[in-house]
């Protein structure tokens, strides 16, 4: 099975809406520059979740995880979602299996 199915397949199992963001809303875009300190990166509304993504907050590092959900680059290659995004969108769906094996 090639990653993009398996991923694709994943993804749909997990209910999970958007593949850009995997429904944190979130991403983060870079500045290029960080003359005035204030961050090296920007946090945006997802644009594929919100018609007029709008600014949320600056940040140092682009390694964001709200809600253990890594925040991915703005600017990601669409063709290249289902390999950036596989390694965790494997781990939400072993945990959503694993929860699903338990008994309430
Ligand atoms: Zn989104």
């Amino acid at each position: 099975m090639s990653t993009n199915r398996e991923f694709l397949e994943k993804i749909r199992e997990l209910n999970i809406s958007c593949i850009k963001c995997l429904d944190s809303q979130m991403l983060w875009k870079n500045r290029n520059n960080n003359d005035d300190g204030l961050g090296w990166f920007i946090v945006v509304m997802c644009d594929r979740c919100n018609p007029e993504p709008y600014f949320l907050d600056y940040s140092m590092t682009s390694n964001l995880i709200i809600n253990g959900t890594p925040i991915f680059n703005m600017d990601d290659n669409p063709d290249e979602y289902s390999i950036v995004r596989f390694p965790i969108v494997r781990k939400m769906y072993d945990f959503y299996i694993s929860m699903k094996r338990r008994d309430f």
